[in-house]
């Protein structure tokens, strides 16, 4: 009997982490990552990052997921929780401990400089009378090298940018780097799509990956609401929960704002029509459009 090859399905996939409601930027991530997996004819998974209880705003997540319901958005699979997760986030620990890639590490926020780039004080061993507090991952010396695919080529030499960063936490949490990676993996995921607030984690990510021996799902970044070149959604509209807005008109904003010229005037159904037919990831703009291609409201006149 012939053995099909079976190659896994293109996976999208949307992270929030329960820390707020969803707003507009929040929605552009799920919308974004949603229209690229459909438009590969995959599926798209929502992953709930509920591991930093300190930063956790309770009934956020419940609110999010019922925000993207409102418009539409629908995970493929049951929401994985990561909060569920924490046995694959130490095995992998151990795994990188017991390889030697980790190692734990002492020092304390006051004994870092203030760059935020670890000079390799425990690389070789705690210091005398030092216990440890974190678990951190040796990074090489040569750079990360990736093809995102709106930024385009990047390069990051994290010994200069991070140094050897943390994959567990003083507090005993998997830090965000490490519980994402594995959960990318667990899921699945072919594709990353999300904002470039993000893109300064993913050469961490992608070496992160390697040194586990995992597959390196394609990235996409596109620009974040409020850009440094000054071109800005407004804060209400970029950080209001969108519990407030219209879903039809938010979404026709979020489409616009991806470099997606939606027309005015659609219902939900018919914005998200539109946006299958003519959903192309090569038009996301590196940069943040101007304001006016941004505006949520300018076919509806009831924003809010
Ligand atoms: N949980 C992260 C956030 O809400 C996003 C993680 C990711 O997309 O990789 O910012």
């Amino acid at each position: 009997m012939r053995r099909q090859q079976l190659r896994p399905p293109a996976t999208g996939r949307f992270a929030p982490s329960p820390t707020g409601d969803l707003h507009f930027g929040s929605l552009l991530a799920a919308v974004a990552s949603y229209l690229q997996a459909k438009s590969c004819g995959g599926q798209w998974l929502v992953r709930i990052e509920d591991i930093d209880p300190p930063r956790e705003v309770a009934g956020s997540a419940t609110r999010i997921l019922r925000d993207l319901q409102r418009f539409g958005l629908r995970s493929d699979l049951p929401v994985l929780y990561q909060s569920t997760r924490y046995a694959a986030y130490r095995a992998a620990l151990e795994k990188l401990l017991h390889r030697g890639l980790a190692f734990r590490c002492g020092c304390s926020r006051a004994d870092l400089p203030r760059s935020g780039v670890y000079p390799g004080t425990c690389r070789n061993g705690l210091r005398p009378g030092k216990h440890a507090r974190t678990v951190r991952l040796r990074v090489p010396s040569q750079p990360v090298s990736f093809t995102d695919q709106v930024q385009g080529n990047i390069e990051e030499c994290l010994a200069e940018t991070v140094g050897d960063f943390v994959l567990w936490r003083a507090d005993d949490l998997p830090a965000y780097q490490l519980a994402v990676v594995i959960d990318d993996e667990f899921q699945q995921v072919t594709q990353v799509v999300r904002g470039a607030d993000l893109l300064t984690s993913t050469a961490r990510q992608i070496h992160l990956q390697q040194c586990l021996n995992l597959p390196v799902p394609t990235y996409a970044h596109y620009p974040v609401v409020n850009g440094a070149d000054g071109r800005k959604l407004s804060k209400r509209l970029s950080s209001d929960p969108i519990a407030t807005t219209e879903p039809a008109p938010a979404l026709a904003a979020a489409l616009r704002f991806l470099g997606q010229p939606c027309p005015g005037g659609l219902d939900l159904d018919q914005t998200w029509r539109w946006a299958g037919e003519h959903w192309r990831l090569s038009q996301i703009p590196r940069k943040n459009p101007a304001p006016a291609a941004a505006q949520p409201v300018s076919d509806s006149g009831s924003s809010r």
